[in-house]
């Protein structure tokens, strides 16, 4: 009876150290980013989830947006940027330049111009975790090396490369080499699922560039430990 008892055990034993090796890292260790199409992002933080550039599908395309919101951050009040009616929860609204805080989460809002007569735009750069993530929005016009400095380091970089109503994928890579993030993730680009047919197809961004990481599926789990050395373009897939 004792042996069988101490032979369950010893299993038992066995299982629980296997799943403490398979489970995922404690969740203050990084944050999943999610891309919904268009220029819309999911960050999910640790007891936080910010929503950028919510859009409406009926007009834009891809899927509809339900999700959960603690914090959207609007770039500009353009409808296919600025669609909160499909979120949960009752989201705070960022939609203006300057410093935002909560918890472990600092946002940081950048002035920037939408191009000509269509406005300004904001850039968010968003810290947590040890991660600086910044949304690019509609930026229409690249900042000049003053601006670009006060941003401050990015790590991960939410980027137009569809033209036409932002930057085009040459301005954008210039922007890239300019930051030299760890990580450029392309969005606002012609796209099977997109209404908007005045934007140029994400190839024109990707062809001729070294490192390009087709992931499986729309999101990723982003960690500082973890971000490759060199610029790497990874591409999510569409919901
Ligand atoms: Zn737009």
């Amino acid at each position: 009876m004792l042996w069988r008892h101490l032979a369950v055990s010893v299993v038992v034993g066995c299982l629980a150290f296997a799943a403490v090796l398979s489970a995922p890292p404690p969740s203050n260790q990084g944050v999943t980013l999610r891309w919904l199409g268009h220029a819309c992002f999911v960050l999910q933080a640790p007891k936080v989830t910010l929503v950028f550039d919510p859009f409406p599908a009926d007009r834009v395309g891809y899927k509809p947006i339900k999700e959960r919101a603690d914090i959207v951050l609007i770039s500009h009040h353009h409808f296919d940027h600025n669609f909160v009616g499909g979120l949960k929860g009752k989201p705070k609204i960022i939609d203006t330049p300057g410093e935002h805080k909560f918890g472990a989460v600092l946002i940081v809002g950048f002035k920037t111009s939408h191009g000509d007569g269509r406005g300004s735009n904001t850039v968010f750069v968003v810290e947590v975790a040890g991660l600086r993530i910044a949304h690019c929005g509609d930026l229409g016009v690249l900042p000049s090396d003053v601006e670009l400095k006060g941003w401050g380091r990015v790590d991960v970089l939410l980027v137009p490369v569809g033209g036409f109503y932002t930057i085009d994928a040459d301005q954008a890579w210039q922007l890239v080499q300019r930051l030299k993030p760890a990580v450029v993730i392309p969005m606002h680009y012609g796209h099977p699922q997109s209404k908007i047919r005045e934007l140029a197809p994400l190839d024109n961004f990707l062809k001729g560039k070294p490192v390009v990481r087709h992931l499986r599926g729309n999101s990723v789990s982003l960690n500082k430990k973890t971000l490759p050395k060199r610029t790497e373009i990874w591409v999510l897939q569409a919901p």
